[in-house]
């Protein structure tokens, strides 16, 4: 055993047999901003087999106070964050297969990943992929690490298909909240609380001890100092959740639970329908809007708002039109950074 994990070997809970187990793991961590900038690091300097990164943005001088992998040169250069990220991760370990994946984190290249992925990462911004990730992970019986972060308020929560209640089941119980780092912003100390926890988890995981999982919903306030534990067992678990109930059929993965896109022809414009039916409150995301510093245009049926050179509008029933641009992938970032 290479002297470079005699630490980590020597901490009893891992020990030589862990750290055999961890180095032969495979872990896919999909977003690499701030939440999979730190994961990843911490992931390659644990030791672990094979790493895969999945990102679709790329690196902006915004990200730099909290995405720790990048540096000025990565934004100047405007390298996809997967890019980026590797060169950095190589660096520090050049043992571990690292491998770079520049684009969305669709079911099909997430279905191509699965069968030889031992442990997700959730480093993603939205509860659309999240809910993606949910169905796939239990499609393939692979465990999965929740993380989000906004402000100086995070969360996290590990599912094991067959053992804890999934993602659907644990939002039913929970408010969902329309910020976002956009809105509200965030400060770095946050990733790194939500981090913490989610890299403590994955270690006991890749490690195979299993029976030290943490059962409870975490979420804090690290600004205000609260942090509250929240036990999930079986209470919130749904026998008729179609992701992890007794006949799943995995909805998120049929196309027609996904947003639809659609750029509309000679007007410069994307057209996104999201699959998320929440009852949009206009006059909550309006006030956070502007309060960030937005200029906000609103009628009773919608709102606009203005972004970089773009527009976005939203409809009542979720529906967004993104002026300024035939780009599905800079519509749907735009939608995302603003609605979460
Ligand atoms: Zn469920």
């Amino acid at each position: 055993m290479d002297d470079r994990y005699s630490r980590q070997v020597l901490f009893a809970p891992i020990g030589v047999e862990g750290q055999m187990r961890i180095s032969k793991k495979h872990v896919l961590v999909i977003g690499v901003g701030a939440l999979g900038s730190s994961t990843s690091e911490m992931l390659v300097r644990a030791g672990v087999g094979k790493l895969t990164i999945l990102d679709r943005d790329y690196v902006e001088s915004s990200n730099l106070q909290r995405q720790q992998l990048f540096s000025e040169k990565d934004a100047a250069n405007e390298l996809p964050k997967a890019i980026a990220a590797k060169n950095r991760l190589i660096e520090i370990n050049q043992d571990i297969a690292v491998e770079a994946i520049v684009g969305e984190a669709d079911i099909a290249t997430i279905e191509r990943l699965a069968p030889t992925i031992d442990l997700i990462v959730d480093g993603t911004d939205n509860f659309e992929i999240r809910l993606i990730i949910n169905d796939l992970a239990h499609k393939f019986n692979i465990p999965w690490i929740f993380g989000a972060c906004v402000g100086s308020y995070g969360s996290t929560y590990t599912i094991n298909p067959g053992q804890t209640p999934c993602l659907s089941c644990l939002l039913k119980e929970l408010p969902l909240k329309g910020q976002t780092c956009d809105t509200v912003g965030i400060i770095a100390p946050t990733v790194q609380m939500v981090t913490a926890h989610q890299m403590v988890e994955a270690i006991k995981i890749l490690s195979e001890n299993w029976s030290e999982l943490r059962e409870t919903y975490i979420t804090f306030d690290l600004w205000k100092n609260q942090q509250l534990a929240i036990k999930v067992g079986d209470a919130i678990k749904n026998k008729d959740c179609l992701t992890c109930g007794e006949n799943p059929q995995y909805p998120f993965l049929s196309y027609d639970s996904h947003t639809k896109a659609a750029v509309l022809c000679g007007r410069n414009t994307v057209q996104l329908r999201p699959s998320i039916d929440g009852k949009l409150s206009l006059e909550l995301l309006s006030s956070q809007w502007k309060q960030a510093g937005y200029e906000v245009r609103q009628n009773p049926y919608l709102l606009s708002v203005k972004k970089e050179n773009l527009r976005m509008v939203l409809f009542k029933d979720g529906r967004a039109l993104i002026h300024g641009t035939n780009s599905l992938i800079k519509a749907k970032q735009i939608y995302h950074s603003l609605m979460g």
